[in-house]
């Protein structure tokens, strides 16, 4: 799309009123949020500005509704969440459009979205029933006494999501919140609320009851806080700067949460790789939705073997990708979110640039294609004390060096405050896992970059050091929303000894039980 053409709205299926209609609900003032779209950054419309006692007034309604959600069983709500996904899947040209607007990804970046969506929606739609059960474990003193284990929603879950993936992360973990038997109040980004909205409305489309679910929309420094005072879990997806204040305020309520925060993932090369694969490879990752993904890979080390063969290769597959902005399937790399955060990816590139390093490819905002746009740049030679050294840079720029053992990969890998995704290129899986076993990341793909790790949903992911706590999908995403419950029986009254015993042989009695315990526990194990 040319951005000097006519309106935004002529090339999409979305016109001004339907998004009217996706967001108008009111908050307690006149207030909106204005949302523009990075494609031409015109303001595509208005959506409530909520405030503390809105928030407060939208959880305490979908608490009402709860437990009548709770009532309904697993087997029924998963059945639901499983037709969620086939409604997502059904109306995915509108929701590619929508987050398009609101992002100004590419298509195909966007039905990313829309396949995680419909993927986790049937994982956790088939799991659900064997994910929530009563379950049966070990008790104190075998065949006197047994404990069983109940698990109930922890209430009302608030999740808090970021722009770059607004469809998947409003709702990846609402999801399994859902399943679970909880209501969900859910807060997008300030730049995304319209794809929230959308996708919201397609919950109770699959028959989720009315109310159970509500976006609240604003300022997320106004939502967010209000957000974690009324809630029972908050599931926060977005920086790791304020994911430290999300903790502390949970923290603070003694609530749960799980962080999934930002990264600087390192790819490996190794000696034994085929460096065309691993090229095409790296450029998946780090140039998907323009680099503005968690799990890209930011830093590349190459085995000094391979190195000139690969930065050549993956130079030469950088330079072939092409930029636009458009609402058809075609251009490889799209927009950046906002014009501030254009200015950040060029000023980071400009200092590395201004400290020796050297550009191979890229290094140019490109307003001629859309105002955002910043070309797909690859950096060589970077000053560690750069901050594109070790700082997230969320754009299209990746730094390659080459090392010269794995020992060094490895170390320089670890050599970061993050923990996210990281990638182990290799001719030897076997030797890939082993690799893959010594860094410290909450993923490791051996010959991918993410998407084999990400859509793998039945396995957890997330971070270690300042990429976040806790884990969302598989059965470790599921049971962050659920709260457990003991119940111990003892089935010939209270677990003491006899009254008439003195207190030195009932001491001796017990210490022979429990030698007897330990020795079912190791029999048993
Ligand atoms: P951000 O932290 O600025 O915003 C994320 C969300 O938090 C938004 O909805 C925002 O409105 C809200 N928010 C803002 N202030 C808040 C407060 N005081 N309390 C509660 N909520 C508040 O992050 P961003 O810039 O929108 O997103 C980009 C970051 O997200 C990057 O660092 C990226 O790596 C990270 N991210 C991580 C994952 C993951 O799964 N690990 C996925 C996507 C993005």
């Amino acid at each position: 799309m040319n951005a000097s053409t006519g309106s935004v709205f002529d090339e999409t299926r979305f016109s001004a009123d339907r998004l009217g209609s996706l967001g108008g609900a009111t908050g307690s003032t006149d207030e909106r949020l204005r949302v523009r779209t990075p494609i031409t950054d015109e303001e595509i419309g208005t959506v409530a500005s909520f405030q503390p006692d809105d928030v407060e007034r939208a959880v305490e309604r979908v608490r009402e509704r709860q437990p009548a959600w709770e009532a309904m069983g697993i087997q029924t709500r998963a059945e639901i969440v499983d037709r969620f996904g086939d409604l997502v899947s059904n109306r995915r040209a509108q929701l590619l459009d929508l987050v398009q607007l609101e992002t100004g990804k590419t298509r195909q970046h966007a039905l990313e979205e829309v396949l995680d969506i419909v993927l986790t929606a049937s994982y956790y739609g088939a799991a659900g029933p064997k994910l929530f059960g009563d379950e049966r474990r070990r008790g104190a003193i075998p065949g006197a006494s047994d404990a069983v284990v109940t698990y109930d929603p922890v209430g009302v879950v608030g999740v808090i999501a970021p722009w770059n993936y607004p469809l998947t992360l409003s709702m990846t973990d609402a999801i399994p919140a859902l399943l679970a038997g909880n209501a969900v109040v859910c807060k997008p980004d300030e730049r995304t609320p319209y794809t929230a909205l959308a996708v919201a409305s397609l919950l109770e489309e699959a028959g989720v009851p009315d109310g159970l679910v509500r976006v609240v929309t604003g300022d997320g420094s106004t939502v967010g806080p209000s957000l974690i005072d009324a809630v029972d879990y908050v599931a926060f997806t977005g920086g790791t700067e304020t994911g430290r204040t999300v903790a502390e305020r949970a923290g603070r309520n003694l609530i749960g949460c799980s962080l999934e925060l930002g990264g600087k993932n390192p790819l490996l090369v190794l000696d034994d790789a085929d460096v065309e694969v691993a090229a095409r490879g790296a450029v998946k990752g780090a140039f998907t939705n323009a680099g503005q993904l968690c799990l890209a890979p930011e830093r590349v080390y190459v085995h000094e073997d391979r190195y000139e063969a690969f930065l050549d290769a993956f130079v030469g597959e950088t330079r072939a990708l092409t930029l636009g902005c458009s609402f058809e399937y075609g251009p490889d790399v799209g927009s950046l979110i906002d014009g501030a955060h254009a200015e950040r990816v060029g000023t980071s590139v400009d200092e590395a640039r201004d400290s020796g390093a050297s550009v191979l490819t890229g290094g140019r905002r490109r307003r001629d294609v859309g105002p955002f746009v910043y070309e797909p740049t690859i950096v060589t030679d970077v000053d560690a004390d750069c901050p594109l050294a070790s700082e997230e840079t969320f754009g299209p720029v990746v730094s390659v060096s080459p090392v010269s053992s794995v020992d060094e990969a490895v170390d320089r890998a670890n050599d970061s405050a993050y923990g996210l995704n990281a990638s182990v290129w290799t001719g030897n899986v076997e030797r890939g896992r082993e690799i893959a076993r010594q860094i410290d990341c909450g993923t490791v793909c051996i010959n991918d970059p993410y998407t084999v790790g990400w859509a793998a949903v039945d396995a957890p992911m997330g971070g270690v050091g300042d990429s976040g706590l806790g884990r969302r999908h598989g059965p470790e995403g599921f049971d962050r929303f659920v709260e457990s419950r003991t119940i111990a029986t003892a089935r010939y009254g209270p677990l003491e000894p006899p009254a008439s015993l003195s207190n030195r042989t009932a001491a001796r009695l017990l210490a022979v039980l429990t030698g007897v315990q330990r020795r079912i526990v190791r029999w048993r194990s």
